[in-house]
């Protein structure tokens, strides 16, 4: 599985998604009608480099709020989530969820779930990214938007290179 890239603004580099994490995206993606959405949280070894590179994908759990078209990730089990892969060096970036949907845009609840993931961070966060798989496209479209901090109507959409 090959990986995708992602360019920051102001040319600040970009960001990777490795092969395995498209893939475990890939698998959830609402191509039927009966599929829930499904998401989680990006995880990157390499937060601050110019190379943001998404090693690891988290979720869905049994404990997510998840409906056809809303999903709401249990943030225990996120908080969880973080520290575990905190003890190998790597650091919670962003999002990801699907949308049953061809070129998938963030709903009002993913809004307020992303101010609310953004909440927890304590001012080490200056921004972070929030991804939604579309059910469409070859390979599937992936909506990528970069969420600053302290300002959530500052989103900026990352042009795929
Ligand atoms: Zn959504």
């Amino acid at each position: 599985m090959s990986s995708r890239l992602f360019y920051l603004p102001d040319n600040h580099g970009y960001v990777l998604f490795d092969g395995p994490v498209l893939a475990h995206m890939y698998e959830h993606a609402q191509t039927r009608w009966f599929q829930r959405e499904a998401g989680g949280q990006l995880f990157s070894p390499t937060p601050q480099d110019t190379a943001v590179i998404i090693s690891h994908a988290t979720g869905p759990y049994t404990s997510d709020m998840r409906r056809r078209h809303a999903f709401v990730p249990d943030a225990r089990q996120a908080t969880d989530d973080r520290h575990r892969h905190f003890l190998e060096h790597r650091h919670a970036v962003g999002l990801w969820h699907t949308h049953p949907e061809a070129n998938p845009t963030p709903s009002a609840q993913d809004r307020a779930t992303a101010q609310d993931f953004l909440s927890e961070f304590d001012g080490h966060m200056t921004g972070f990214l929030l991804v939604i798989l579309g059910n469409k496209g070859q390979p599937f479209n992936l909506a990528v938007w970069l969420a600053q901090m302290n300002n959530h109507s500052n989103w900026v959409r990352l042009r795929e290179a």
